[in-house]
């Protein structure tokens, strides 16, 4: 493979250098190994992109135009716990995990909830559609999932529109630039102008900025701060420091990192639930957390001894309003996504009474079925054992983070394997297949060229005030909060950038 050097911005970091303001880093896979560290390369760019990806306009638009209804969508649900609770029943004897995060709700529940907002930093996910069956059809967006837990990438990826716009000012790669534009091809997916650059990284902060405001002043006239709580090691750093410092130079908003192992020997919960947090090397007043904003705790992974468990109520129990809390955490589930999409549903008009917007997001479910006794999922088990249907999709388990679903043929002997009472912890997804084009991918180093094709998120900041016994909760501030472009190879199924899969990307669109 052809070695590659970018000299555009920081894009690795050396090992003294403790903060890397500009970078669109990210740390090094075997950042875990000791001889990496003794190597002294303790960041490498993030995989992505040289040139940006074509995305159709149309859809480009539509995905940001409804990301404020999903927000409503989302806020609507996370309130409705005896909705999510049906959810949950289905899910709780078979999926230890989830079957925690609702004994952890429960936990609070029991004692009182003593905060009463909610913030979501989301990220709804869409492939390109374009019907196979009808010549005419014009591209249009099918969601992908709905994350509503430490939805990532959003301080990269505005970096990757100036990295992309340096490299076309400086005619960086000419012939490679040539040969990856050719003609227009049938899809629409035709080089027109640049898509607008993300504005996430001010926009996210601004959703953080909103719940901290509201969280209102401390007791006592000790500082207070915003709470990133991360894994340990972090590879994202890169990524949230970006908000960090948005969050302080926009906002004048401190905040800090606090590994999830940490919590329960650097926070404390006053005995009337506000947290308390002790910086290491800060003066000796502590700082009351407004908002706690999770970028990890959303894999099980994150919970390897039975105090993390207790850390995660510990949070859950003080009175920082969460990012997630957690039955918008739970709301995150692909069953949600499932039992939404079900066709004829009443829960989508429920939650989402314009129906202008219910139906235009109806407009992107793709078809996805339980994996139950119900009618639907007695077909989905015969369309999931079948190698010669099986291949049509995707089973997801209710995970996040990448590297947890099953693909096509694969599907039918994972099953053979998982005892059939476990089958309902999974729905599944028809595989979207959105045109091929073609790109380059930088990843560690190495540059790939060949068939992608494009996954676009979109952000949406969404601040409420739970419905009291009335059912009705207030929305305080809704927004959309610009979009991230990953770009995976053709033949890979996954597309996550930090689990190795996609790369980050910038967009033309027609
Ligand atoms: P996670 O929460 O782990 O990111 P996703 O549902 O996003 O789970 O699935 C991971 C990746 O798998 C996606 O980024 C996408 O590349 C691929 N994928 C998931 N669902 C589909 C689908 N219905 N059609 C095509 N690709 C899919
Ligand atoms: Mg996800
Ligand atoms: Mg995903």
């Amino acid at each position: 493979m052809r070695q590659i050097e970018l000299s555009v911005t920081v894009l690795y970091m050396q090992k003294h250098t403790k903060r890397a303001a500009f970078s669109l880093a990210a740390r090094s896979p075997a950042y875990r190994s000791s001889k990496i560290r003794a190597s002294r390369v303790l960041a490498i760019t993030a995989p992505l992109t040289l040139f940006p990806s074509l995305f159709p306009r149309a859809c480009f638009e539509e995905a940001l135009a409804i990301q404020k209804a999903y927000n409503e969508l989302y806020a609507a649900i996370a309130q409705d716990e005896e909705w999510l609770e049906g959810i949950v029943d289905e899910l709780i004897g078979i999926d230890d995990f989830v079957g925690k995060l609702w004994k952890t709700h429960l936990a609070v529940k029991k004692e009182g909830y003593v905060q009463e907002y909610s913030l979501g930093l989301f990220r709804s996910d869409y492939m390109v559609h374009v019907d196979p069956q009808d010549s005419g059809a014009k591209p249009e967006i099918k969601q992908v999932e709905f994350n509503t837990i430490a939805s990532s990438f959003g301080g990269l990826s505005s970096q990757v529109s100036s990295l992309h716009s340096y490299l076309a000012l400086v005619d960086a790669y000419p012939a490679a630039a040539a040969s990856l534009r050719p003609e227009p091809n049938k899809d629409g997916l035709v080089t027109q102008s640049p898509l607008p650059a993300s504005k996430s990284v001010p926009f996210l902060s601004s959703g953080l900025a909103a719940a901290h405001q509201a969280y209102g002043s401390p007791k006592s006239s000790r500082p207070t701060c915003v709470l990133f709580v991360v894994q340990d090691p972090e590879r994202n750093v890169f990524d949230q420091r970006h908000l960090e410092y948005s969050l302080i130079q926009k906002n004048g908003i401190r905040s800090f990192r606090l590994p999830f192992q940490r919590i329960l020997t650097d926070t404390k919960l006053e005995s009337d639930r506000n947290l308390l947090y002790h910086p290491p090397y800060a003066p000796s007043e502590p700082y009351e957390v407004s908002t706690i904003y999770f970028r990890a705790g959303y894999s099980p992974d994150d919970y390897p001894r039975s105090e993390d468990w207790q850390a995660r109520l510990h949070l859950e129990r003080s009175r920082a309003i969460k990012c997630p809390s957690i039955l918008t955490h739970l709301a995150g589930c692909k069953k949600v996504q499932q039992v939404l999409a079900t066709p004829h549903s009443p829960h989508l008009s429920r939650f989402l009474p314009d129906e202008a917007m219910a139906a235009r997001v109806l407009k992107t479910f793709a078809p996805i079925y339980p994996l139950d006794q119900s009618e639907a999922g007695k077909e989905a088990r015969k369309l999931a054992t079948d190698p010669s249907t099986a291949a049509r999709y995707v089973l997801k388990p209710q995970r996040e983070g990448g590297g947890n679903n099953i693909y096509r043929k694969a599907i039918p002997d994972f099953l053979k394997k998982l005892p059939e009472s476990h089958w309902p912890a999974h729905i599944l997804m028809e595989m979207i297949e959105p045109p091929a084009q073609r790109n380059i991918i930088l990843r560690n180093g190495e540059v790939q060229s060949g068939g992608v094709i494009c996954e676009l998120g979109v952000y949406g900041t969404c601040l409420w005030k739970n419905g009291g016994n009335d059912g009705k909760g207030e929305i305080l501030h809704n927004e959309e909060a610009g979009y991230l472009l990953r770009t995976k190879g053709d033949q890979s199924e996954e597309g996550g950038v930090a689990a190795g899969f996609g790369a980050l990307s910038h967009g033309y669109g027609k």
